[in-house]
């Protein structure tokens, strides 16, 4: 059994790559199943359209299901679309619905438009009884206003990088992205973690790609790698996570081990914040 303690302020993570395809949505439920397996608490904000992430949490979003839309354009309460995920006791996520494919537009209009998701959530953080450990935001490909939304909630940038040709491509654009969020939205922003995902042991240009990325960031990129996994790609097709759907494939043992830098390396910084 591995010890791990769940102190400090609540983390608020994005999970963010313009690139659609490199694993976003993958990362976000297997490490949010994988903290929460180690006794975090989680809330997963599902801010894709496609809902594929509330898909692999086993939460129903259907066009009728409350998602984060009605939190979004109709100011209802996050807790009111909160929804507990079968993946975990301590595991809570809250919806997207297809309605979301038009909040991108509707949101244009609102007041504070870029705040929304940072109102409602600090409100759900203050009222809710126990207190969460991390949030986790998956994001679509793209950097419109709903992104943007999660960019100016986070306290973190979470990047994961998919093994493969044009990894790097359209990194220093998100760069630029977040550098511009910081400037004028949210100065709290840092990219704090990066996953190398899908890497394929096999081939020459996973280990490329994973040494290019070494060396271009430091003390950002785990050190634990996804691996290329049929069971990770399954999983979502019966609702599940792999952590539950086979815990002891090598996908999820990499997610649980991810999980476990990524909350260690949290408290290692709080410890430097205090001296
Ligand atoms: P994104 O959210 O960035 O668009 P996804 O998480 O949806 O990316 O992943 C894209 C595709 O790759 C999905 O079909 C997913 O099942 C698959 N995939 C993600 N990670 C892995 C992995 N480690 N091994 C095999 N397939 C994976
Ligand atoms: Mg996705």
């Amino acid at each position: 059994d591995v010890e791990v303690s769940f102190t400090g302020p609540t983390r608020i993570m994005t999970i963010s790559n313009q690139k659609g395809g490199v694993g976003k949505t993958t990362t976000t439920v297997n490490i949010a199943a994988a903290i929460a397996s180690l006794g975090g608490r989680v809330l997963v904000i599902d801010l894709d359209p496609q809902g594929n992430a509330s898909t692999a949490l086993g939460v129903p979003h259907n066009a009728e299901s409350p998602s984060i839309y009605d939190v979004l354009i109709d100011d209802v309460p996050l807790k009111d679309v909160v929804q507990q995920s079968p993946e975990g006791e301590t595991l809570v996520c809250a919806p997207s619905n297809i309605h979301l494919a038009g909040a991108e537009i509707e949101l244009v209009t609102q007041v504070a438009r870029e705040q929304r998701l940072k109102t409602a959530l600090a409100e759900y953080l203050e009222d809710r009884e126990e207190r969460l450990d991390f949030v986790l935001i998956d994001c679509p490909p793209s950097l419109g206003l709903l992104t943007i939304n999660a960019f100016t909630a986070a306290t973190e940038v979470f990047l994961p990088i998919q093994c493969e040709y044009y990894a790097l491509e359209g990194l220093s654009q998100l760069l630029g992205n977040v550098k511009m969020i910081q400037k004028h939205l949210n100065p709290r922003l840092r990219l704090s973690t990066i996953l190398l995902t899908m890497f394929d042991a096999r081939t020459r240009l996973s280990q490329q790609v994973a040494d290019e990325v070494r060396g271009h960031f430091t003390g950002e990129v785990l050190d634990t790698v996804i691996p290329r996994s049929v069971r990770v790609s399954e999983a979502p097709s019966f609702g599940q996570t792999v952590i539950t759907y086979d815990g002891n494939s090598a996908g999820a043992i990499a997610y649980r081990e991810a999980a476990l830098e990524i909350v260690r390396r949290g408290s290692a910084d709080a410890k430097e914040g205090e001296s």
